[in-house]
């Protein structure tokens, strides 16, 4: 397998991950005289902050997923490849990818961060995680499954692990999905389940720290307690999950919950990237760049958004959060400074521009801190709903979003509440297979596969 991609007497720019920060580089670029080749190991875009929402059955996978080639497709010297990194040689200036290698002139890595499961191998194994669409429609169908099974226990204690639920992390996507669940219980199951006693069904939102939001300020944490705990959502704070086995979450205080449901967003690590050395990584295993995105030791190497860690900044000592503005601004910074580099002008330094955070909690419920305000209710509400509907590429995704909102807002009633599960037809899995024996056998390894 390889690229199939020509030199063009043009320098080529390769860009690993189309997140937030991938993408809005390669926007950047588009009227610039560079060959850009986006490497993606998904053919799609997602857009994670309204992921919890597809995990509650509120919104379709499809709403909140955009493919590349739909965006690329009018532009002349725009590649994309479904692929994923598997390392970087620098001194050859050439990737390695499951498709084969690709040289460049200029390599940037925004392939983000995965979940960080500190080490615990049960919860690793049983746990679901929430950060992807996938992953999201693993949760929704795990949600489902429980508590048809619920229904058909004759043995109470099998009953209340699958209808007992318990969130691992209290940052804004935890209390999103705790809310989110909490509304289901209210609105949906009574009426999808008239033989399912709902007062069994308890959610448990634990978090390590002694406040919820923790990236926000101690006013904001404390509304968003309230909400949860008005939504009968029992949270725990200061309290540690240790371990998971037979199907009970035991915690720091010894005690334990018994749940089929655990549902980690306890925290992310960066995505590692063989070929960058560990002097490198920083806090968090991100790689350390300068004010200019540039790795550090490397010339033409560059890391933006979550997998970045940029030093300098005196109001971000421990690197910038890991939260879209970061990466979106550092894209197209960093699109204006290669273009900066070519022409052989000045580059800029980065400095970030704090939008602000906010997190909903349900209908109604939500905070936000913007611009030095503090909002929280229903007006903090619309402001989040109207800054995720801008944030969401495509007009047909930000129709269809607001339609889905719209009918559950009036109906309080969420419509995709179907358990699917994929099928995968015989030539997917030989190509996955074939992926998977080209990925096994490459580990830091140079390959035969030519260049
Ligand atoms: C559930 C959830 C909710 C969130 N809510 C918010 C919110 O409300 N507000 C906010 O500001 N932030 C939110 N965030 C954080 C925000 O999504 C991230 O900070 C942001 O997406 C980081 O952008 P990025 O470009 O660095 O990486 P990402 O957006 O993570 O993109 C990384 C890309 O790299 C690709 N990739 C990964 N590994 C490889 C590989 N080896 N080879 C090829 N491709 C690869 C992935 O497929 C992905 O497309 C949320 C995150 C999650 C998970």
């Amino acid at each position: 397998m390889s690229f199939n991609i020509e030199r063009n007497g043009k320098k080529r720019v390769v860009i690993i991950g189309g997140g937030f920060g991938g993408l809005r580089l390669a926007q950047g670029l588009k009227k610039s005289n560079f060959q850009v080749i986006l490497v993606d190991k998904n053919n799609y875009h997602q857009f994670p902050p309204l992921i919890y929402q597809i995990a509650t059955a509120g919104l379709n996978p499809s709403s909140i997923s955009f493919p590349f080639r739909k965006l690329f497709e009018d532009r002349k010297d725009y590649f994309f490849r479904m692929a994923e990194l598997t390392c970087i040689y620098p001194e050859g200036n050439y990737i390695q990818t499951s498709i084969g290698k690709i040289d460049y002139d200029y390599l940037v890595l925004a392939n983000g961060t995965k979940t960080n499961f500190f080490n615990n191998k049960n919860v690793e194994e049983w746990a679901i995680p929430m950060k992807t669409v996938p992953e999201a429609m693993g949760l929704r169908n795990t949600l489902l499954a429980s508590f048809e099974r619920s229904i058909t226990c004759s043995n109470e204690q099998e009953r209340d692990e699958f209808l007992n639920i318990v969130i691992v992390g209290g940052g804004p996507s935890g209390v999103e999905i705790a809310g989110a669940i909490a509304e289901m219980r209210r609105y949906v199951l009574p009426k999808d389940y008239p033989d399912m006693d709902t007062s069994k069904v308890h959610i448990y939102l634990i978090e390590g720290g002694k406040r919820l939001l923790a990236g926000m300020s101690e006013e904001s944490s404390e509304k968003a307690l309230k909400f949860l705990q008005s939504m009968n959502v029992e949270v725990k704070l200061n309290t540690f999950v240790t371990d998971y086995e037979d199907h009970k979450v035991r915690m720091n205080d010894g005690s334990a919950i018994g749940t089929r449901n655990l549902i980690w967003v306890g925290g992310v690590t960066a995505n590692q990237v063989n070929g960058i050395p560990d002097s490198a990584l920083g806090r968090g295993r991100r790689i350390m760049v300068d004010n200019y995105s540039r790795v550090k030791g490397f010339d033409n190497i560059f890391a933006i958004g979550d997998i970045s860690l940029m030093e300098g900044d005196p109001n971000f000592p421990n690197g910038h959060p890991q939260m879209a503005q970061p990466s979106i601004q550092q894209g197209e910074l960093l699109a204006r400074n290669i273009i900066a580099l070519e022409k052989g002008k000045p580059l800029k330094g980065f400095v970030y521009k704090d939008l602000g955070c906010m997190a909903t909690i349900g209908k109604n419920k939500a905070v936000a801190e913007i611009a030095g305000c503090r909002l929280g209710g229903f007006f903090a509400w619309i402001l989040w709903m109207a800054v995720h509907l801008v944030s969401i590429l495509g007009v047909k995704n930000k129709f269809f979003v607001f339609m889905d909102w719209i009918w559950s807002y009036f109906t309080y009633d969420q419509s995709n509440r179907m358990i699917l599960r994929s099928t995968q037809s015989k030539v997917m899995k030989n190509i996955e297979d074939t992926l998977r024996e080209l990925h096994g056998h490459d580990d830091h390894k140079e390959q035969t596969t030519e260049k």
